[in-house]
């Protein structure tokens, strides 16, 4: 029987690959060339839609740890990356027309592959499905995801605010509290004097703003502004808004600051904490040097930083379960970005994944589950793992993984990380047979 896959970006590709080279038969649908999102350009399958990197190559970075992740279980984007790639110090960079030819290629070369050039507004009744649409899912099938799931359930804005390591906060001046002492000391909260808030704000309201793309023209919503929009409005709308300091005391004042900005506990091992109400849309190196600006906050490392663009994906918490199927209909799959992993990378692990399980699904086995230790594992536990608070993509970052055993030194706990991932994933494609 032919596993069916609806959308050829990177993690409909990589799902194909998996099931193919496992003897399986695969019918990919992607509407391209008959109708391109509005980012999409290319015939091809795998297009890079806008930079052509790849992120960073060492393992002691979890975007370097994810590619070899990805090369141990057989990667097709990884075997074009690596024979593709261009210089660019030490990430990894590629030509993208030859990359994605290249993948489009490999797979149309393989018997059991048939690829359809069609738009699918429906998903198909019967069968394996793995659903790849991506972040710019068509109208007609993203109503169609609607309808399956909810409304609530299905996002199409990302709205981001900036995720920080909670050892890089300095808590000589940061402070444990939750507003008016209810919740315990849940919070962390950076408080500023009023000089120090008027210098942030004057840097806020000149920072340079990433543009919108024409499809992207944004629809704010009022609960969502992103930070500079709302500092535009008045000199002290934040302190009425995210930087309120009502019920906060600081313990080196006794007093209420003029201003406070909350950080809170974003993973259960508390390693990463979210700046609240600091959705942005600010350049990226805008954000690291305006935000260190907040006292507590100045030698900040961030796991990720804020943005706001279109994206179409689900809420995927109690929704998907850990083996990327839909708990109320397990043939069905989603892989990519529209489970809430976001980047090139993440997603089309996530393909590897869904094309692993759905091809063990097929087979009558319960799907084998990716170790929680391996950047993979992490990624699919994120995002299916039922949560408290909002849900937000997320991208390859070392808070997300189990925490290093106790012993481990600061300095070595990367390196203990990737080592520990490596072992687990080398565990695991032994007695998968990859
Ligand atoms: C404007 C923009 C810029 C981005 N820039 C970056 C970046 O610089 N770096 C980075 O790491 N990530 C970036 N991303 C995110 C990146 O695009 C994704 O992480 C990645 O491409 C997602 O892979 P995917 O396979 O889930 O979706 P995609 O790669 O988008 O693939 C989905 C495929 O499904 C097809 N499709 C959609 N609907 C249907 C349908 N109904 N029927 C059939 N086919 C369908 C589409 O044509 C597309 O080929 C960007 C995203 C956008 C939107």
């Amino acid at each position: 029987m032919n596993e069916i896959i609806i959308g050829g970006g990177l993690a409909g590709v990589e799902a194909a690959w998996q099931i193919l080279k496992r003897g399986g038969k695969v019918r990919l649908f992607e509407m391209k060339p008959k109708k391109f999102s509005p980012a999409h350009r290319s015939e091809n399958l795998a297009e890079l839609v806008c930079s052509n990197s790849l992120k960073a190559k060492s393992i002691e970075n979890a975007s370097g740890l994810l590619k070899e992740e990805m090369k141990l279980l057989g990667s097709l984007v990884m075997e074009s990356a690596e024979k593709f790639a261009v210089p660019a110090g030490g990430a990894l960079a590629v030509d993208r027309d030859k990359f994605s030819e290249y993948i489009t290629g490999r797979l149309m070369a393989q018997p059991g592959f048939d690829l359809i050039k069609e738009e699918v507004t429906e998903i198909p009744k019967e069968g394996i499905v793995i659903i790849a649409t991506g972040p710019l899912t068509s109208d007609a099938f993203a109503a169609e995801l609607e309808r399956m799931s909810g409304s609530a359930r299905l996002y199409f804005y990302d709205a981001i605010a900036p995720v920080i390591y909670a050892d890089s906060v300095n808590m000589q001046i940061a402070f444990r509290q939750s507003r008016y002492d209810k919740g315990g000391d849940d919070y962390i909260n950076c408080p500023l004097s009023q000089e120090e808030y008027e210098r942030f704000y004057n840097e806020l309201i000149k920072a340079e703003l990433v543009a919108f793309r024409e499809f992207e023209e944004p629809k704010f919503f009022e609960g969502c502004l992103p930070i500079e929009e709302m500092a535009r409005r008045g000199k002290e709308t934040l302190c009425y808004g995210p930087m309120k300091p009502k019920g906060l005391l600081d313990p080196r004042t006794g007093r209420e600051p003029f201003a406070a900005v909350q950080l809170r506990q974003e993973n259960l091992s508390a390693e990463l904490y979210g700046v609240v109400g600091f959705q942005t849309r600010l350049r990226y190196p805008e954000q690291e040097r305006i935000f260190r600006m907040i006292p507590g906050l100045e030698n900040a490392e961030f796991a990720r930083l804020g943005s706001m663009h279109r994206n179409t994906y689900l809420n995927s918490p109690g929704l998907v379960a850990e083996d990327l199927s839909l708990k109320k209909d397990p043939r069905v799959f989603f892989a990519g970005q529209i489970t809430g992993v976001e980047g090139y990378l993440e997603s089309a692990s996530c393909g590897i994944a869904a094309g692993i399980y759905a091809w063990f699904r097929a087979q009558g086995k319960p799907p084998p589950l990716l170790p929680n230790e391996t950047t993979i594992g992490s990624l699919l536990h994120y995002v299916s793992a039922e949560r408290r608070g909002e849900f937000v993509p997320m991208n390859a970052n070392w808070g997300i993984f189990p925490p290093a055993d106790p012993g481990v030194r600061k300095a070595d706990r990367k390196k203990f990380m990737a080592e520990r991932a490596l072992a687990a994933l080398r565990d695991y494609a032994g007695r998968l047979g990859t």
